[in-house]
């Protein structure tokens, strides 16, 4: 039997699902509107598994420790040899810092 993933109410659109942003389309300036886009924490879905509300809570301490030791998001991203909005979603709690166990290595 699989394990029943906990599902709660998505923290940041509280389940509305959408977030009204800035839509940036580049070079064509006219494009650029303010509006509903779909949540990027629960893509849309207004749902997050229980567990995320973990993730953020340690995305926020491994931000501080990273701050505390002068190390900037590109460089993190560097030594560990991940993109740059891998480490950003990590801080956000969007992912979970277990992936990564080299997190707080030192530079
Ligand atoms: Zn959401």
């Amino acid at each position: 039997m699989a394990e029943q993933i906990q599902e709660i109410t998505c923290p940041e659109c509280k389940g509305a699902k959408n977030i009204d942003s800035f839509h940036n389309t580049g070079i064509d300036v006219e494009g650029h509107h303010y509006g509903p886009s779909p949540c990027t924490r629960c893509k849309g879905t207004g749902q997050v598994p229980q567990a995320m509300l973990e993730w953020i809570k340690n995305g926020e301490l491994l931000k501080a420790a990273r701050v505390e030791r002068g190390e900037s998001i590109l460089e993190a991203a560097l030594r560990m040899k991940v993109s740059f909005s891998t480490i950003s979603k990590v801080e956000l709690g969007k992912q979970p810092a277990s992936d990564f166990p080299n997190y707080t290595d030192k530079p």
